[in-house]
């Protein structure tokens, strides 16, 4: 009954097998091939089976060392991109207004969640923003005018 499974094990012995980056190869070549359907250019379909054919290569690749060092290279790469991105962009951030308040137990805020926020007072009208602390650059918005300003948390 588990013949196959048996087969399978055996085919896999010596062989490099799944990866992060297999994984990525395998995601991207769907997506490749959903988008070749969708715009209809052969290029890009054949693109898509080519990733898709490199994918199992790897997988039943025997050169385990070359393979480690391609998702190794790609993990790299998908770290230092993924630093960039958090590092370039600014996040939207709507302040709560300190009066009416935002999230749970905002009216009145207790002395430990107050510690959590930093205060702004609005540009434009004045009124006294929170925004949660650590938040890196975010971009505030204030309740009461709309007026938005960036700024560090
Ligand atoms: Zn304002």
């Amino acid at each position: 009954m588990n013949n196959w499974r048996a087969k399978l094990y055996q085919f896999m012995q010596g062989r490099y097998g799944f990866d992060a980056f297999g994984q990525f190869l395998i995601i991207a070549s769907m997506v490749v091939i959903l988008l070749s359907n969708l715009i209809r250019f052969r290029f890009v379909y054949l693109a898509g089976i080519a990733l898709l054919i490199y994918a199992y290569f790897r997988i039943i690749s025997r050169n385990i060392y070359k393979r480690q060092r391609e998702n190794q290279k790609y993990l790299a790469l998908r770290a230092k991109f993924s630093r960039k991105k958090k590092g370039g962009t600014v996040n939207n951030w709507k302040g709560g207004n300190t009066n009416t308040g935002y999230g749970p137990g905002a009216a009145g805020g207790n002395e430990n969640e107050n510690a959590q926020f930093s205060f702004y007072r609005c540009r434009n009208c004045g009124q006294t923003v929170r925004v949660p602390k650590g938040k890196g650059t975010i971009k505030i918005t204030c309740p009461s005018c709309g007026n938005s300003f960036i700024d560090r948390t």
